[in-house]
């Protein structure tokens, strides 16, 4: 079973990943939690390079391309070999960011995403995703209050208008796909999200 998390900045994704893997280990499953990008040791290498910016000067195609790179490692090395044994997957961010921050609003052409997605994720398709919506205001104002503002990666400088604009995507990615994608009102408490969330994985349980 692999589930993955999406949604913008402060949308609670790695906070939902941690509630979700600790209540389906309490169930006595084996649960592995990653993210992206990133999750396998050669991500982790890539990820420096992207969220630093070392690859800014190379422009977008070159960034998408290092995204991929990362997640053909993070698929091959981490989510597959968890799968075949067995255990859940939880996945902080997937192949619908890509097709958000590199394709809706990056500009990426989408030929050259869909190529890259058929190559590394083809064999890792999410059972379940679900997408944390909320304000872009509310999101920016959590991910300040947890002092990432000061730190912030080169993708979290963007304005309001580029973080409607990722909403937008991710809501048009669950409408033309909602059979795997799950909304989820990622307002109020993390606690309360959590149960929205469960509700969702818990039918699934013994699918
Ligand atoms: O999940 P987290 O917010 O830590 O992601 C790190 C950054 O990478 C985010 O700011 C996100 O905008 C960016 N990102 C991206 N394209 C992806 C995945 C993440 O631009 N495919």
């Amino acid at each position: 079973r692999f589930i993955t998390l999406e949604g913008g900045e402060g949308s609670g994704k790695s906070t939902q990943a941690r509630l979700l893997a600790e209540a389906l280990s309490r169930r006595g499953l084996d649960v592995v939690r990653t993210r992206e990008p990133g999750g396998s040791e050669g991500a982790e290498l890539v990820r420096q390079i992207l969220l630093s910016g070392a690859a800014e000067p190379f422009g977008t195609d070159v960034e998408a391309l290092l995204f991929a790179a990362a997640r053909g490692d993070h698929v091959d090395q981490l989510i597959l070999p968890a799968l075949a044994t067995g255990h859940w997957v939880i996945c902080d961010r997937f192949v619908d960011s890509t097709r958000v921050y590199q394709g809706a609003v990056g500009k990426v052409d989408i030929r050259l995403l869909r190529a890259l997605e058929r190559v590394v994720a083809s064999a890792a398709v999410p059972d379940l995703t679900l997408i944390l919506d909320l304000p872009p205001e509310v999101g920016l104002a959590r991910a300040a209050v947890r002092g990432r503002g000061a730190v912030a990666d080169r993708f979290e400088r963007e304005g309001i208008a580029f973080h409607t604009a990722v909403r937008e995507a991710f809501l048009a990615i669950a409408q033309t796909d909602p059979v795997r994608c799950k909304v989820i009102d990622a307002s109020g408490e993390a606690e309360t999200v959590a149960e929205r969330v469960w509700d969702e994985v818990e039918g699934r349980l013994g699918a």
